[in-house]
């Protein structure tokens, strides 16, 4: 029976898919262990060998090429390594790691590698030491060997595939080019993981939560993703498959239908505007939408900046990509967080210490502060680039109003120092804080007076504010954005900031969601800032929308004692959206205009 191949998992990131898997072994830096099926162990053997005789042959690539530029003798210590490698005992003895204790090739290798520094770093003096690391270089090579024959496989090729992994995290989603992502699924991850944020902003349909998912997959086999319900088919046969094709069909031309008037202000029929910006990690999301159908960039998360690099950037590279971004964004306001480091979020050039409860540890605006010198440059880039268009600043895990002060101080410190150089630097640049630490939500009526604009991140808030971690798929169930406490949360953050006629926004992944999105309108939220992948929806559900309908869905939420009758609610108003764009337009006859409307833009361009 198909629907025996139907696994229940978490939807993460929307959007239908359908193709062969490519499981994901290796993040990099990180050896992986799995247990190998009785049945796959000649398997594991097989690619062990294949490894060891690629490694050979690198060694021997590598010696001739020293060779030709040092010299025979700089070149004959390659010539050990081959001979180390080729010694039948130690290969016999990974091969039985392999086979007794039923795990992969890699963590064999490591294993031997491990077993080699343990014994040998126990020798006295330096020059037998480093003899003593020569035992082991030829199996690092055979180790670097397996990790990379799986990504080169996948380089030799186009085809696009469903990645499945244990884990949802950052490596994963960017393994291969975004167009060769068909859709992930893991069997761990959070929803508001830094892994499924990254999903959602690069439109690529995710579930996680897929019980002992890797157990069931093989390379190659062909699975349906759904990522609006949560849900995993192994190998659909044909029936599932059109029925598929058609729900994919029906959700393109809503899509369409939805992008019509995207280009259009995000205003209520009774005339009430709700700009909606877009979130962004870095230059590279501007590719995946049309920046004139936002509003601004409503979080820049700058520290996708500093990950992606093996130093942290200069002075001038943030001012060059800040520049850019404002210049992209042509007058749309711009706001840019500080960095937001710690956690899950580590830079591999700066190590922070190793902690038992890292979301309750050093992150944030905790290390901007401590590390003051990190802080000026960011500051110092951001106000040069300020110049070039709206930029507004933006504070994350701000608890205490002295963390603000501080942050002013080296503010006002960082624009007197660049004034003096010459620069020129707008004369308000207004800063705000992230409401993500409980704390802030009541002490907010004095806070409020220390900063220009709140922004909520929702993604934090509810795990600090239910004590469930958000990358914890064992407490997953109780990360619940719709438990009542939020609301109550979220309703006074809008409610004091209007008192103060300060602006607010939400930017936690919540707002992305189009019900939502009224919801947070209702409740008096100023702009939303949201995944570029929401924008269109969100739009459409603020157009179609009054101010006073939102108002009344948003006092009717905040009167429910459950999270479920929440989700109720804002069940029934999607239902209700989802009938005024049937009502509102004729499927086909809108598909059909644009259509022609994007071919006549062709013709003009
Ligand atoms: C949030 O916490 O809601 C947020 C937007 O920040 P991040 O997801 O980057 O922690
Ligand atoms: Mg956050």
């Amino acid at each position: 029976m198909a629907h025996m191949r139907i696994i229940k998992g978490t939807p993460v990131a929307p959007g239908l898919a359908l193709g062969p898997v490519h499981v994901v072994r290796a993040a990099p830096h990180v050896v992986p262990t799995w247990t190998v099926p009785e049945e796959d162990v000649a398997r594991e053997i097989a690619r062990l060998h294949a490894a060891v005789d690629a490694a050979s042959e690198e060694l021997r690539r590598r010696q001739k090429l020293v060779a030709q530029h040092a010299g025979e003798r700089d070149a004959e210590i390659f010539a050990v390594h081959r001979m180390l490698l080729s010694d039948p005992g130690t290969v016999k003895k990974v091969e039985a790691t392999v086979r007794e204790q039923r795990i992969n090739a890699e963590a064999a290798v490591q294993g031997l590698i491990e077993d080699f520094k343990r014994r040998l770093g126990k020798l006295e003096g330096e020059s037998v030491r480093d003899f003593a690391a020569d035992f082991s270089a030829p199996w690092q090579t055979v180790l670097e060997s397996l990790m990379q024959t799986e990504r080169a496989l996948m380089g030799s090729t186009d085809e696009q595939v469903v990645l499945a992994a244990a884990e949802l995290t950052p490596q994963v989603v960017t393994f291969l080019e975004r167009k060769r992502i068909l859709a992930v699924v893991t069997e761990t991850g959070g929803r508001f993981s830094h892994g499924a944020v990254l999903a959602r902003s690069f439109g690529i349909p995710c579930v996680v939560g897929v019980p002992n998912l890797l157990a069931r997959l093989e390379q190659g086999l062909r699975i349906s993703v759904d990522g609006d319900k949560g849900t995993v088919q192994l190998k659909p046969d044909q029936e599932d498959v059109d029925r598929f094709l058609e729900r994919l069909e029906r959700r393109r031309a809503r899509q369409k239908v939805l992008a019509i008037d995207a280009a259009q202000p995000s205003i209520t029929p009774d005339g009430h505007a709700l700009p909606v910006g877009c979130n962004i990690e870095s230059l590279r999301d501007f590719d995946t939408f049309d920046l004139t159908h936002t509003d601004g960039v409503g979080l820049l998360r700058t520290e996708f900046l500093y990950m992606e690099r093996p130093h942290f950037p200069s002075e001038e590279e943030q001012y060059r990509l800040y520049r850019r971004v404002l210049e992209r964004m042509d007058g749309r306001p711009v706001t840019l967080r500080t960095l937001d480091i710690g956690n899950d979020k580590q830079l591999p050039y700066f190590k922070t210490p190793k902690e038992n409860n890292p979301a309750l540890g050093w992150r944030g605006l905790r290390i901007s502060i401590e590390w003051q010198d990190l802080l000026r440059v960011q500051l110092r880039a951001a106000l040069r680039a300020a110049a070039h268009g709206e930029l507004r600043l933006l504070l994350p895990m701000v608890t205490s109003i002295e963390e603000i002060r501080t942050v002013r101080r080296v503010y006002e410190d960082v624009r007197r120092q660049l004034t003096d150089q010459g620069f020129e630097i707008p004369a308000h640049v207004p800063l705000g804080i992230m409401i993500e630490v409980p704390a802030c939500v009541l002490q907010l009526p004095t806070m409020i007076r220390e900063v220009d604009f709140v922004s909520v991140g929702t993604n934090d808030l509810v795990q600090y504010l239910l004590a469930a971690d958000r990358d914890n798929p064992w407490v997953s169930r109780l990360y619940d954005p719709y438990h009542p406490a939020v609301l109550l949360a979220l309703e006074q953050v809008a409610r004091v900031a209007n008192a103060a006629k300060k602006p607010s926004s939400v930017c936690g992944e919540m707002a992305g969601d189009y019900a939502t999105a009224l919801l947070l309108m209702g409740l008096g939220y100023s702009t939303l800032s949201v995944a570029p992948n929401f924008l269109h929806e969100v739009k459409y559900a603020v157009r179609r929308t009054t101010l006073s309908e939102a108002q009344s869905l948003a006092l009717e939420a905040c009167r429910q004692d459950t999270s479920e009758n929440v989700r109720a609610l804002l069940a029934a108003m999607r239902e209700r959206l989802h009938q005024r764009l049937l009502e509102v337009h004729d499927v086909n006859a809108a598909l059909s205009a644009s259509d022609t409307s994007a071919n006549s833009k062709k013709r003009e361009s």
